[in-house]
C-alpha cells in the first residue's frame, strides 16, 4: 500500500470488517492539521479491493486540499464502503458502519456522497455522533450552495479573462443539469447569460428550454460548442485529449470533481490559453454550508462565506498568470501553503509550551 500512487503520507488508512453484517469498509485520513478530517461515504461495488483502496485514497487526498482551500478548519479524509448500494443496504450494515468510525473518536466525520444517503448516515448516527450533513435537517441538500459557489468561481473567471463586470450575453455551455447544473443554470439566466445545454434525460434538458430560454443540443457536442464559457456538471475527466483541441470556449469552470483527466491537459488548456477554474476550488460550497452545520445555524452567513469562492478564484488566476503556470498547480500550492503555516504554528507553540514547563 505504501507504493500505492495515490498514498500521499496519509496519516491513517483504516480497514474494518463485519462478519455478522458484511460490511467491507475503508476509512481513509489524509490530513488533519487544519481539523477534523470531514469526508464523504462512497457505496459502490467495486471490482477489487485494490479499485477501492485507491478511491478512498484519491478522494481523501482531494478533501484535504479542498477544505484547506477554502479556508475551513477542516481536515481531509474520506470512506468507502465495498457493495452495491441497491442490493447490499441494511440498517445493521451502517450501524457497523458507525461502529467503525467511532473508532477514530471524531478524528473522521463522515457525511453523505455517491451511494449513500441521509437515511444510511442517520442509521450509522445510531451508533457514533461523528456525522454531519443530516442535523435536524438544517443543511439539507448542499448543492445549492455549490452551485452558488461555482457561479461565482464563473464570474471571477470572467472578469478576470472577458474583463467583463458581469454576464450579460455571455454564452455558457452546461454539461449535466442536475442537483448543481440546473441551479447554476438558474443563477446564470438571472444574471443575463445565453445558456446551451445537455442532459442525458430529456426531462432536465426541456425544463431549461423551456423555464430559462436555454439552447438545448446533442451531450457528444457540448465540450466544442461556440460558447465563451464551458461549465462540466457531469462527469470526471471531461478535459481530454479528445475534447480540449475542439473546445471555443476560453474559460472553463463547473462542478465536476477531477474535471482533468491527468495534470498534463492542466497545461494543455493553459498553452491554448483557455483559463481553468480548478474544480475543488469553485465546487467547495456544498463543504463550506456544511462546515456552518450546527446550533445557531445561519444560512445567509453560510451562502456569503460560499460567495467569498469569487476572491480565491481571482486570486488563483492573478498567480497562475504572475508565475506563468496552471492554475491547478497554483490550486494546490496555496491550499498546501495554509497547511504548512498552521503546522509551522502547532510546532512552535508545542515548542514553546515545553520550555515554559
Ligand atoms: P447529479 O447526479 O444530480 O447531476 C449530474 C447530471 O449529469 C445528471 O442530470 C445526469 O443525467 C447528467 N449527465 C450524466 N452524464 C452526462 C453526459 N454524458 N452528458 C450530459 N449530462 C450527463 O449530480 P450533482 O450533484 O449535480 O453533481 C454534478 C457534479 O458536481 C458531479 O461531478 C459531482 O461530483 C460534482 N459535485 C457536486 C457537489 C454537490 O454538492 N452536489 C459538490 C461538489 C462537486
Amino acid at each position: 500500500m505504501f507504493a500505492s500512487k495515490d498514498f500521499d503520507d496519509h496519516e491513517s488508512v483504516l480497514f474494518f470488517h463485519d462478519r455478522n453484517t458484511g460490511l467491507k469498509a475503508i476509512i481513509a485520513v489524509h490530513d488533519t492539521t487544519l481539523g477534523p478530517a470531514l469526508g464523504g461515504t462512497r457505496m459502490w461495488a467495486y471490482r477489487n479491493d485494490e479499485e477501492a483502496l485507491e478511491d478512498v485514497l484519491r478522494l481523501s487526498r482531494g478533501m484535504t486540499y479542498k477544505s484547506s482551500l477554502a479556508g475551513l478548519n477542516l481536515g481531509g479524509g474520506k470512506s468507502v464502503i465495498i457493495g452495491n448500494a441497491r442490493t447490499d443496504k441494511s440498517e445493521a450494515l451502517f450501524e457497523a458502519f458507525g461502529r467503525a468510525v467511532d473508532t477514530l473518536g471524531g478524528k473522521y466525520i463522515a457525511a453523505e456522497d455517491v451511494g449513500t444517503s441521509v437515511a444510511d448516515l442517520e442509521a450509522a448516527r445510531h451508533t457514533t455522533p461523528h456525522i454531519a450533513g443530516i442535523s435536524e435537517g438544517k443543511v439539507g441538500d448542499p448543492s445549492p450552495a455549490t452551485a452558488w459557489g461555482v457561479f461565482n468561481g464563473l464570474l471571477a473567471a470572467a472578469e478576470f479573462r472577458l474583463k467583463r463586470p458581469d454576464l450579460k450575453g455571455v454564452r455558457v455551455a452546461v454539461q449535466g443539469l442536475g442537483h448543481v447544473g440546473y441551479g447554476l443554470c438558474e443563477y446564470l439566466a438571472e444574471a443575463g447569460a445565453e445558456l446551451v445545454v445537455s442532459d442525458i434525460y430529456d426531462k432536465l434538458v426541456n425544463k431549461a428550454v423551456q423555464n430559462l430560454g436555454a439552447v438545448a443540443v446533442a451531450p457528444e457536442t457540448i465540450t466544442s460548442q461556440d460558447v465563451d464559457i464551458f461549465a462540466p456538471c457531469a462527469l470526471g475527466a471531461i478535459l481530454n485529449d479528445k475534447t480540449i483541441p475542439d473546445m471555443k470556449a476560453t474559460i472553463v469552470a463547473g462542478s465536476a470533481n477531477n474535471q482533468l483527466a491527468e495534470p498534463r491537459h492542466g497545461i494543455d488548456l493553459m498553452n491554448r490559453n483557455i483559463l481553468y477554474a480548478p474544480d475543488y476550488a469553485i465546487n467547495a460550497g456544498g463543504i463550506i454550508i456544511i462546515s456552518h452545520e450546527g446550533p445557531g445555524f445561519n444560512r445567509q452567513k453560510a451562502m456569503q462565506e460560499v460567495a467569498g469562492i469569487h476572491q480565491t478564484a481571482l486570486r488563483i488566476f492573478e498567480r497562475a498568470a504572475r508565475d506563468n503556470k496552471p492554475t491547478g498547480e497554483i490550486a494546490d500550492t496555496l491550499a498546501w501553503e495554509r497547511i504548512e503555516a498552521a503546522r509551522a504554528r502547532k510546532h512552535e507553540n508545542t515548542k514553546i509550551r515545553k520550555i515554559t514547563g
